[in-house]
């Protein structure tokens, strides 16, 4: 089962993938916790990726790629894996296509005001546990449930550096979600549903 999910920041896709991932005992393979883990080990990776994350760009495909690659030749990914943040341009799906098929490509769609409420309000701690304001608050203002330390806002969840990746998100992914679709692989969700009615729409098409 070789699954994309695609959606812009905010759509939560990466909710959706690790749902998935569990119910189908596949693993969610995530671009964004790759580099935010490099970028915590100040590798050179890390450090490359942070600068071009922070200015709100995307990191140069074949990096990613070469990452991409390494990570789906792991014993864990032999009966399939959701792949989340990549491809993100045609460009990219081509690299893909190249190396595996993809079986579908679940495209998890939200309005860009939906999607800036959502990430604007998210905060997360240093080891990397998310909250949001409203949405899943911490039990105490500001402090992380699991591992007591102080909760921040990521530079790359301000409203201004949101609003440059989704004009970006929109540009690129037009064509590849085109792409999917001329071949017949798309899933197409709404993502402005409550969590588990967008869960149980994604299992229904997957497994029609
Ligand atoms: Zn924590």
């Amino acid at each position: 089962m070789n699954l994309l999910i695609i959606g812009p920041q905010g759509c939560g896709k990466g909710t959706q993938a690790k749902r998935l991932s569990l119910k189908y005992g596949i693993p969610h393979i995530s671009t964004g916790d790759i580099f935010r883990e490099n970028i915590k080990q100040k590798t050179e990776l890390g450090k490359l990726a942070e600068d071009i994350i922070n200015q709100g760009k995307l990191v140069p495909d074949d990096i990613t790629f070469g990452i991409i690659k390494k990570r789906l030749l792991e014993d864990d990914c032999k009966n399939g894996y959701i792949l989340d943040g990549f491809p993100r341009n045609i460009e990219q799906a081509d690299m893909l296509e190249g190396f595996l098929e993809t079986e579908f490509a679940i495209n998890i769609s939200t309005k860009d005001k939906e999607a800036i409420n959502r990430i604007a309000g998210r905060r997360t701690c240093i080891n990397g546990h998310v909250y949001h304001v409203t949405l899943n608050p911490p039990k105490k203002m500001g402090v992380c449930d699991v591992c007591q330390k102080p909760l921040f806002q990521r530079d790359d969840d301000k409203p201004e550096t949101i609003r440059k990746r989704l004009k970006v998100y929109h540009e690129k992914t037009k064509p590849l979600i085109e792409h999917y679709t001329n071949l017949g692989k798309i899933i197409d969700i709404n993502g402005e549903q409550p969590i588990e009615k967008v869960f149980k729409d994604i299992v229904k098409k997957l497994e029609r």
